[in-house]
């Protein structure tokens, strides 16, 4: 049995910043270190679902399921053809869970108590968020011992931090006193672009103990994998992206001792 399993939620509402890209390939390169690994798709576009090999679309049992009570969330979880590597799947039925937590009483914490079902199961559990602030969003962070923030470096990557912070921020103090940021992620790096600098220079100064020291680059090979049902690691384990994401669970593993 394993009681030390951690609990970390991949978000920010701005879309297209790598939130999905960044938690299928660290659940790969962490489950590649034997780490068992639950991966959860708290997407209702189903990404990380279809990243990972794992068709969603027609399935009977999906995240939503679970959330509205009608199937325990172990049923719920498909092994993928990664070693170590579990997924929880969704598709866009899950737009309806939001709706439909609205009025619960634990609207909140109902993720928080689905994954406590199956924690003794895993190692790290890794939730990939939708692009908004509502409740799926909510949800994980209280589920969560940690947030992972992954950033484009572009003109409006601040203004959003901002407001993911104060989120955070406020869950903290609702719901779960103990959340931290694991980090902050620098995605999509382009070194020629001069703009990437100023804004990679702006958030060390304000982040500088959160800001991870790996930077994932731009590389074509991260986004061809998904196609391919495979995660980086799978699909050109020697990519600049590939390396990339393995730097970045060795730095997460690191920074967990
Ligand atoms: P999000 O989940 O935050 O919406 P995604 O991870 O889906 O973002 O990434 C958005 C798009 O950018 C996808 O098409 C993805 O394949 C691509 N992408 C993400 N990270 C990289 C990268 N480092 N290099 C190249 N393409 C990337
Ligand atoms: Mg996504």
């Amino acid at each position: 049995m394993n009681t030390g399993c951690k609990t970390v939620a991949i978000a920010n509402q701005k879309g297209g910043v790598g939130k999905t890209t960044s938690s299928i390939n660290l659940a790969a390169a962490l489950s590649k270190k034997r780490k068992k690994v639950l991966l959860i798709d708290s997407d209702p576009q189903g990404n990380a679902s279809s990243g990972v090999g794992v068709n969603s679309r027609n399935l009977e049992r999906h995240l939503y399921n679970s959330y509205i009570g009608s199937c325990p969330l172990a049923e719920t979880v498909i092994q993928t053809g990664v070693k170590n590597l579990d997924v929880v799947p969704s598709n866009i039925n899950l737009v309806a869970a939001e709706i439909e937590l609205i009025n619960k009483p634990e609207r909140e914490t109902t993720l928080k108590n689905l994954l406590a079902s199956v924690a003794d199961e895993y190692d790290y559990i890794l939730i990939d968020c939708p692009p908004s602030l509502g409740l799926l969003t909510i949800n994980a962070l209280t589920a969560a011992d940690s947030v992972l923030i992954p950033m484009q470096c572009e003109y409006f990557a601040m203004e959003g931090l901002a407001q993911l912070v104060s989120t955070i921020r406020s869950v903290k103090k609702s719901f779960n006193s103990n959340l931290f940021i694991e980090g902050l992620l620098l995605t999509m790096f382009d070194k020629r672009n001069k703009l990437t600098h100023q804004v990679a220079e702006e958030l060390s100064k304000h982040f500088s103990k959160q800001l991870f020291k790996t930077v994932i680059p731009r590389n074509v090979r991260l986004s061809e994998c998904p196609s391919h049902g495979q995660t980086v690691i799978d699909y050109d384990i020697r990519s600049t992206g590939a390396k990339a994401y393995i730097q970045l669970a060795n730095e997460f593993l690191k920074n967990q001792r």
